[in-house]
């Protein structure tokens, strides 16, 4: 998931005060993160060092359901995968569903932290990989184990039943659609509302920020296989040239944003990859383009795809080349819907971010272009609200830095990427129980 837009001057004053300090003393929530927080600290830094790729969650899957069952929630495992689900019930009331996702990413760290990753796994193509917590996973379930404690030392502040899930595979966004499609409303009691947090690089430890509307964008992993008659370099005339095709193409392809989707309207074309050809005399038969393709609305999605596929198309035949030779355009698996954020839920935890924080650490956000598969809860036939809340991870000497010099601050998925521990868990944990009091408030 993606990068958070430059952060505004007042949380400067932030990265100054130590968020314990600023945290209201009075807050009887906040005093009770406060000390969950530092008996984590060494859960946090367990989980980081044994991190495991999207759909091999199975040790993380393990260990969190066990950690839930001894906290007392009625636990089931093995929902879409690696999936669990952790109920409690405190009486009749509302139902609220709370998620953490679990997996993390082929990335080898180099934080230098002494708690830093050094598993190793194979690749598909058989080299040998680091693996990482690099996009905050590892801080997202310690959060949620944390919240899971208080909630169940404060059942008499709240009612109804709560839904806790820790979700497999989210960097390939396909766990929540599995989870979803192994009976997660059916099975289980089915949400009013949806909540989950994400950490945020760019935002200081200690703050929290809200989008309400469209968060995360839309994502279309394409690939796209040109495809040439092949021959040799002096000769070009005997052959259609799948390269020369594939640099025009490329080219035209930026023409979709630039004239074609309405201003207004977000979108990205991004061409991340282009292969072909073995020789300096050898003109190939194919050339292979990975894109991804991002927005907000489902009709520009559709339009990107569409025009992609046109485009595509149309240089071919432009080119002379046979139809059973045009280009081959497929939409990958790993393709997720926006965010959409319900405005009156965010609303809504933005009020008891503004009460519990105050509002120097409660931040409206922007959207992002990244993306995200919680969207999916907010999608079936029930459209349950749903909201996504970023959670400041920058240790308050680097974000002012950061804003002094401009020193940039290593973006999620980045071999650098560390949440500043204790200040991070504990607003997390005060955050994500407060919405949880506020939504299922006696
Ligand atoms: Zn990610
Ligand atoms: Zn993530």
């Amino acid at each position: 998931m993606g990068i958070m837009r430059p952060l505004i001057a007042f949380l400067l004053v932030l990265a100054t005060v130590p968020p314990s300090v600023t945290a209201q003393s009075s807050n009887s929530v906040a005093a009770a993160a406060s000390q969950i927080a530092k008996d984590l600290e060494p859960i946090y830094k367990q989980l980081h060092t044994q991190p495991e790729l999207s759909n091999q969650e199975e040790k993380t899957a393990k260990f969190l359901a066990e950690q839930l069952q001894k906290i007392g929630f009625e636990v089931t495992q093995k929902v879409g995968g690696h999936g669990v689900v952790a109920m409690l019930k405190n009486g009749a009331g509302p139902t609220l569903l709370l998620r953490t996702d679990m997996d993390a990413l082929p990335v080898t760290e180099q934080t230098g932290a002494p708690y830093a990753s050094t598993v190793k796994v194979t690749d598909e193509k058989g080299s040998s990989v680091g693996v990482m917590h690099a996009c905050g996973h590892d801080m997202h379930m310690t959060v949620f184990l944390g919240t899971a404690r208080l909630l169940q030392q404060s059942k008499d502040k709240w009612r109804g039943s709560l839904v806790m899930i820790a979700q497999p595979a989210e960097e390939k966004v396909q766990g929540a659609k599995a989870m979803l499609a192994d009976g997660l409303f059916t099975r289980f009691p089915r949400p009013d509302h949806c909540v989950a947090l994400h950490c945020a690089p760019e935002l200081p430890a200690g703050a929290v920020g809200v989008t309400e509307g469209y968060a995360l964008a839309n994502v279309d992993s394409v690939d796209v296989t040109i495809r040439g008659v092949s021959g040799h370099g002096a000769w070009p005339h005997k052959t259609k040239d799948p390269i020369v095709l594939a640099a025009q193409t490329v080219l035209a392809l930026q023409t979709i944003v630039s004239r074609e989707t309405d201003p207004t309207q977000p979108a990205v074309v991004t061409v991340g990859s282009i292969h072909g050809g073995t020789k300096h005399n050898i003109i190939s038969d194919e050339v292979k383009l990975q894109l991804t393709l991002r927005s907000y609305s489902d009709e520009v999605r559709n339009h990107t795809v569409e025009a992609v596929k046109r485009i595509t198309r149309g240089l071919a035949q432009a080119a002379g080349l046979p139809e059973d030779r045009y280009p081959i355009v497929t939409i990958a698996n790993e393709s997720s819907p926006a965010t959409y954020n319900n405005p009156e839920l965010s609303q809504r935890l933005l009020r008891v971010f503004d009460r519990t924080f105050g509002s120097d650490r409660t931040v409206r956000t922007k959207p992002i272009m990244g993306a995200e598969d919680f969207g999916l809860f907010g999608r079936t036939e029930h459209k349950i609200p749903i909201c996504m809340f970023w959670l400041g991870t920058v240790d308050g000497a680097r974000f002012k830095e950061n804003q002094g010099t401009g020193k940039p601050l290593p973006p999620l998925h980045s071999s650098q990427y560390l949440p500043a521990i204790r200040p991070t868990l504990e607003t997390g944990i005060t955050a994500m129980t407060s919405v949880a009091l506020d939504l299922l408030a006696r």
